[in-house]
């Protein structure tokens, strides 16, 4: 098994526990916790039988995988997914983030080095040059690279044969690849938020590997406001680990979490303060919406595609807004967190804001 590029990660806003983008914190852990074969991936079991029927069906065959495009919002398991059908698959990984392959040059200097039926994963593969992209269609269709030598007239074309290989592509926006792309993978498959149960075996699995004491009910608070998303259930564990450390005993109990997610301002269902933010910006500026992500991201000072492919999946299928036409709206669980009362039409422009204490209404 070997990964022979530099996987160098971005950083997007600020640090918030629960954002689901990569820090650079995050690597060393991740490099310790992420699970190497399907049997330690816990969940989306549709997407993993499916992979493993193919797996062994390229395998019988003797010929490389169908390349794979893997998508979803960060932190759900594309990278470690990749790395396991490599792993299965019994090949070595080259790895890379679309930004490094600048040139068609640097993909001709990739595929050149690479064993048969080996795996090139291409993280944010959104993000690949269109020349590149153009590059790769011949590549990935009948393993053939046309580089053109020499400028102006005297151009020439040389044709390179590479050996078959498996691409994989991990995105967050599908919606930005054009469909000449998408139409050259084999297997699309797209990941989905976990569930509660889930969340707790990621983070019974992470805690034996870390070594560190966990009660139960504490193991569940926090799949409760890790976001559906394994990356933030694990770091919220070693922060966790730290307080618990600082409080003297090393036990994780149910008190140190609520103690140190209060501090981390990780709320009652796991929504950071860029997401809070955004749900505050809806109701109270835009009076429950629509708004256009633009005018949201300007306010909130944060970029409309991180908005996007951040914050918004989980917003949307959380129930605390909705998508429409003309743009985003505020949902009943938005109101409900804010503590406010949702207007009754929508012309009625006054929202009246709870006491503490209140219960908010139902709608
Ligand atoms: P993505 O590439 O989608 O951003 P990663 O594959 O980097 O996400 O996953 C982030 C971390 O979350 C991994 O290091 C791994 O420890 C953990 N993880 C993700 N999915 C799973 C899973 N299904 N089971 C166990 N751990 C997981």
């Amino acid at each position: 098994m070997k990964d022979k590029s530099e996987h160098k990660p971005e950083k997007i806003g600020q640090h918030f526990e629960t954002t689901p983008v990569v820090f650079d914190d995050d690597i060393r852990f991740e490099k310790t916790l992420r699970p190497v074969r399907f049997e330690e991936f816990v969940g989306q079991n549709k997407i993993k039988e499916k992979l493993k029927i193919y797996i062994e069906a390229a395998k019988r065959r003797g010929e490389p995988l169908d390349h794979v495009l893997l998508m979803g919002p960060p932190g759900l398991g594309k990278t470690t997914l990749a790395n396991i059908i490599a792993n299965e698959l019994g090949v070595g990984i080259i790895s890379a983030a679309a930004p490094s392959i600048e040139r068609p040059g640097d993909l001709a200097g990739i595929l050149t080095q690479m064993e048969e039926k080996e795996v090139l994963f291409i993280d944010e593969i959104h993000r690949l040059d269109a020349t590149v992209e153009e590059y790769l269609y011949g590549a990935m269709e009948d393993f053939k690279l046309s580089v053109v030598i020499d400028r102006g007239p005297g151009a020439k074309s040389l044709e390179l044969s590479i050996k078959p290989f498996t691409l994989i592509g991990a995105t967050t926006r599908a919606g930005l690849l054009s469909t000449p792309f998408i139409s050259r993978f084999g297997i699309l498959e797209r990941l989905d938020y976990y569930g509660d149960a889930d969340l707790q075996s990621i983070l019974r699995r992470s805690s034996e590997i870390l070594k560190v004491s966990i009660e139960d009910a504490a193991l569940k608070e926090i799949a409760k406001r890790s976001r559906g998303t394994p990356r933030i259930a694990n770091r919220l564990l070693r922060r966790t680990r730290d307080f618990a450390q600082i409080d003297g005993k090393g036990n994780i109990t149910l008190e140190v979490v609520s103690t140190a997610l209060e501090k981390l301002s990780v709320n009652d269902a796991g929504l950071d303060e860029i997401d809070m933010k955004i749900l505050d910006t809806i109701v109270r500026v835009y009076k429950g919406g629509p708004v256009g992500v633009n005018a949201l991201a300007a306010i909130i000072g944060e970029s409309p595609e991180t908005i996007e492919e951040v914050y918004e999946p989980y917003l949307l299928q959380n129930g605390f807004i909705r998508r429409t036409l003309r743009g985003r709206e505020a949902a009943e669980r938005a109101y409900d967190i804010l503590r406010m009362r949702k207007p009754v039409r929508a012309e009625q422009p006054d929202l009246e804001i709870f006491n503490e204490g209140d219960k908010p209404v139902e709608n």
